[in-house]
């Protein structure tokens, strides 16, 4: 994108955040990627030559929990080792300035926390956080390496992560707070998500629909692009800092 073109779009997007009275923000695992975290699509998400929609299902895990498991301890030991970049710190900050603000993630990695993100709703779980699948009961577990497979403390059933699979449902909650912040925003970010996982992928129009002006941040085109009002197409680590800052 010419600097020009570039600088007239931040320019317009600083107007709304000067007259917005609520903003909501959703991110995806592009966010996290200038953290050093791959993403699902990119080249460096392969374990083993799975495919991430081979491991992140039920029926993976009841097949075999050990290998989920083992994918899953992968994938804690390269976020342990990551911290927020620019752009979640940039979040961290739009947050402080408006009351009414939404932060909506797709993502496990708890980096938004880390940067000082009160309160995400977390559509996707949080790969922190164990469930048990016979007490059902949610407890943080960041060991790593988790000991495989990890047992529950309290009825030693078997603990699975706390992430919504591929063919699972979101929880009901968080699907209903999201939907009540989509209807109230005068300006949502849409940053660093591909558009194709459901539903958060028809998230952007929900919220132009009811009114929102949405800005999306992605050095590719995807596939909610032609949804935004303006597509800022460049790192999220990078745009965010010329939005908050400057
Ligand atoms: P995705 O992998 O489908 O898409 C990532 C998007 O990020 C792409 O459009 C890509 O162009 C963009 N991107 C890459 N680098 C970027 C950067 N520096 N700045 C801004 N954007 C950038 O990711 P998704 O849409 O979040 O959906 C995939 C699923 O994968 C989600 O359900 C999520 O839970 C899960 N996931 C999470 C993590 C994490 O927590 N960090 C990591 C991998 C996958
Ligand atoms: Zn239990």
């Amino acid at each position: 994108m010419p600097l020009s073109q570039l600088q007239e779009k931040i320019a317009a997007i600083k107007e709304k955040l000067g007259k917005a009275g609520s903003v909501t923000v959703l991110t995806g695992s592009g966010l996290s990627a200038d953290s050093g975290i791959p993403t699902f699509r990119g080249a460096e998400g392969l374990w083993k030559n799975f495919r991430a929609e081979e491991l992140a299902t039920p029926e993976a895990f009841s097949k075999d929990p050990r290998l989920v498991w083992e994918w899953y301890d992968w994938r804690r030991a390269i976020i342990a080792a990551k911290e927020p970049n620019a752009g979640h710190y940039m979040i961290a900050e739009l947050e402080k300035m408006f009351s009414r603000f939404h932060l909506i993630t797709q993502n496990v990695d708890g980096l938004h926390e880390k940067a000082g993100s009160t309160n995400p709703i977390e559509l996707h779980g949080n790969i922190w956080k164990v469930r048990c699948t016979r007490c059902l009961q949610v407890a943080f577990n960041f060991d790593v390496p988790v000991r495989i497979p990890p047992e529950c403390r309290s009825c030693g059933g078997l603990l699975r992560p706390h992430i919504v699979w591929f063919g699972e449902s979101l929880e009901p909650e968080n699907l209903e707070k999201s939907y009540a912040a989509l209807a109230n925003s005068d300006l949502m970010f849409v940053i660093g998500t591909s558009g194709v996982v459901q539903p958060a992928a028809s998230f952007a129009g929900m919220a132009r629909s009811r009114g929102a002006f949405v800005v999306e941040i992605n050095p590719e085109e995807t596939a909610i692009t032609e949804v935004m009002d303006i597509s800022l197409q460049g790192k999220a680590g990078e745009i965010l800092p010329l939005l908050v800052h400057s």
